[in-house]
C-alpha cells in the first residue's frame, strides 16, 4: 500500500505521526468520500500498540515541551496558524472530499478559523495571569501547570476545526497530545500533523493515530499516562470514555450531542426568523449545536412555515465542491440509513412532511420539515445529525420554555423575539450552554462552549480550556 494518496491534488500521508516519525499499521482501512461514495484510499488502521506508542511519544517528549517557555510555545502555535494559512486552499478541498461538508464554507469560514484556533489560544495563554494572595502572611502564589499527556478524540462533521479546538488551547497550555481523528475522515489531521512539524513543534508533542475508536479508544482512554482526555461526538461513545478513563481517574471534557430549540414568539421579525431557520440545514444537518426543534407562536406559525418552504426548497442540493451548492450529502451510508430510518418511524407515527422527508440520490437526503409530531416522540426527543427539522407550536411563554426544555440535551437554544424583556427572561429560564437571541452560530473562542445535561461535562474556550488543559496548583509561601 502506498504511504502517501493524492486527493484532489494534495498528497497526503496516510500513516500515524508518532514521535515525528511516519509509522505504518500492518492493516489498512479504506476512506470514502461522500461527495460520490468512491474510495479516496487505504489509510493505516491504528492497534492498540500503535495507540500506545503514541501515548508513550507524548510522555516522552512532554518535559521538554513544558518547561518551553510560554513565548516560544506561542511562537510556534503562530507558526502552525501560519502554515494552515499558506495551506488553506489545500485543507480546504482536502476537508472537503473527505466529509462533504461545503467546500466554500472551508474556504471562508473553517480553515481561518482552524488557524485562529492556534493564534487565539497562543495569544491567551500570554495573558494567563499568576494570582498571588496573602493568607495570615503568608503567600499563595497560583500557577497554570502543564498536566500531561492529552487525548484528544473528535467527530468527522467539522474535522480539523473541531480537532484543533482541542489540540491549540492543550499545546499552548505545555501539554502533548494524541490525537485520534475519526475514521469517517481522517485526512486533514495528517496534513496538520506536517504543518506542524513544518512550523518546528518538536517531534512527539503532537501525534496522531489513525483507526476506529471501537479498536483503539480504550488502548488510549484507560492509559495510565494519560492526564486528559478531550472528547466530542455522541453520548453511547462518551459512556464508553467514561467507563474506560474511570481506571485511572482520568480528568474528561466532554463535548455531545444536542437537540436544540428555536423558539419564534409572535413579535418576532419574521424574516429574521426564517433566515435562522433555514441556516438549520447547515453542513446537511449535521452540526451538533443545530437547532433542530422549532417551536413557533401558533399566531404565526402559518406565515412562518410559508415563508420557511420558499427559502428552503430555494436551497440547491448537490456537489459541495459547487460554489452554488447549499447542502450537501451525508457522510456515510450508515448515517443516511439513520437519518431515514427516523423519519420514516416518525411519518410511520403520524407526521407530516411539509418538505423532504425522503433520500435523493446518492449519500443526499432531502432538507426535510415535519410537522404533527408528539413532545414526547423520538423525532423530537433523539438527535437525527442529518437536514430533519420538527416544527410544533405553542400558545404561551410558559409553554414555549417547557416544550423547549422537555429534553435531556442542553447544548444550545435560539429564540427570535422583538422584546428584549422577554428575551432575557426566556434566556434565563433555559437549560443551555449557549443561548443565541436574534442570532445563531456566533462564537467567540473566549466565551465558555459546552453542554449540559447529555450535551456534555464542562466547557471549554478561552480560560475555561486552560483551567482544563492544566494542573493548578496553589503554593503556600511562610513569611
Ligand atoms: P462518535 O461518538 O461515533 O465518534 C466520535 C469519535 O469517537 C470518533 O473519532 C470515533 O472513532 C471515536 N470513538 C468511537 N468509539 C470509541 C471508543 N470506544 N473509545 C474512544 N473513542 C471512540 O460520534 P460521531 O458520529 O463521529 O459524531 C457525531 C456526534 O458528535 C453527534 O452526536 C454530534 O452532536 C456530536 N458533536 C458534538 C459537538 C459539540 O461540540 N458538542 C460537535 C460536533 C459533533
Amino acid at each position: 500500500m502506498p504511504d502517501k494518496i493524492v486527493v484532489a491534488g494534495v498528497s497526503v500521508d496516510t500513516r500515524h505521526w508518532i514521535g515525528g516519525e511516519r509509522v505504518a499499521s500492518a492493516e489498512m482501512f479504506t476512506d470514502h468520500s461522500p461527495i460520490d461514495g468512491k474510495p479516496i484510499g487505504e489509510i493505516s488502521r491504528g492497534t492498540p500498540t500503535e495507540a500506545a506508542a503514541a501515548v508513550a511519544a507524548a510522555k516522552a517528549a512532554f518535559p521538554g515541551w513544558a518547561a518551553t517557555s510560554r513565548a516560544e510555545r506561542a511562537r510556534i502555535l503562530h507558526a502552525v496558524a501560519d502554515g494552515v494559512e499558506k495551506r488553506l486552499e489545500e485543507l480546504a478541498i482536502v476537508e472537503t472530499t473527505d466529509n462533504g461538508a461545503l467546500l466554500r464554507s472551508h474556504r471562508r469560514g473553517v480553515m481561518p478559523r482552524v488557524a485562529h484556533n492556534f493564534r487565539f489560544f497562543a495569544d491567551w495563554l500570554l495573558t494567563l495571569g499568576h494570582e498571588d494572595f496573602e493568607t495570615r502572611g503568608h503567600t499563595n502564589h497560583v500557577s497554570w501547570d502543564p498536566a500531561g499527556p492529552c487525548v484528544l478524540i473528535t467527530p468527522w462533521n467539522a474535522p480539523l476545526m473541531l480537532a484543533t479546538w482541542k489540540v491549540a488551547p492543550a499545546l499552548a497550555a505545555g501539554n502533548t497530545v494524541v490525537l485520534k481523528p475519526a475514521e469517517w475522515s481522517p485526512l486533514t489531521a495528517s496534513l496538520l500533523a506536517d504543518i506542524a512539524a513544518e512550523a518546528g513543534l518538536p517531534a512527539g508533542v503532537l501525534n496522531v493515530v489513525q483507526g476506529y475508536g471501537s479498536e483503539i479508544g480504550d488502548a488510549l482512554t484507560a492509559h495510565p499516562d494519560v492526564r486528559r482526555i478531550s472528547f466530542t461526538g455522541s453520548v453511547p461513545t462518551a459512556r464508553r470514555i467514561a467507563a474506560s478513563a474511570a481506571a485511572n481517574l482520568t480528568p474528561l471534557s466532554l463535548e455531545l450531542g444536542g437537540k436544540s430549540p428555536l423558539l419564534v414568539f409572535a413579535d418576532a421579525d419574521l424574516d429574521r426568523a426564517v433566515d435562522l431557520a433555514v441556516e438549520q440545514y447547515d453542513n446537511a444537518g449535521q452540526v451538533c449545536l443545530a437547532a433542530t426543534r422549532f417551536l413557533v407562536e401558533e399566531s404565526v406559525a402559518q406565515e412562518f412555515t410559508r415563508r420557511f418552504v420558499e427559502k428552503a426548497t430555494a436551497l440547491v442540493q448537490g456537489d459541495p465542491r459547487d460554489e452554488g451548492t447549499d447542502i450537501g450529502p451525508t457522510i456515510h451510508p450508515r448515517q443516511l440509513e439513520k437519518i431515514d430510518g427516523f423519519v420514516q418511524r416518525a411519518l410511520a407515527a403520524g407526521a407530516r412532511a411539509v418538505i423532504g422527508g425522503h433520500r435523493r440520490d446518492g449519500r443526499y437526503y432531502a432538507p426535510t420539515l415535519l410537522t404533527d409530531v408528539a413532545q414526547d416522540a423520538e423525532i423530537v426527543q433523539e438527535e437525527v445529525f442529518g437536514p430533519v427539522l420538527t416544527l410544533q407550536t405553542f400558545a404561551t411563554e410558559d409553554e414555549a420554555v417547557r416544550l423547549a426544555d422537555d429534553t435531556r440535551f442542553g447544548l444550545a437554544a435560539t429564540l427570535v423575539t422583538g422584546d428584549p424583556e422577554r428575551a432575557e427572561r426566556v434566556s434565563a429560564r433555559l437549560v443551555a450552554g449557549t443561548v443565541w437571541v436574534n442570532c445563531f452560530f456566533v462564537r467567540d473562542l473566549q466565551a465558555p462552549f459546552g453542554g449540559s445535561r447529555h450535551s456534555g461535562v464542562g466547557r471549554e474556550g478561552g480560560t475555561w480550556s486552560f483551567d482544563f488543559y492544566c494542573d493548578l496548583r496553589n503554593t503556600v509561601t511562610a513569611p
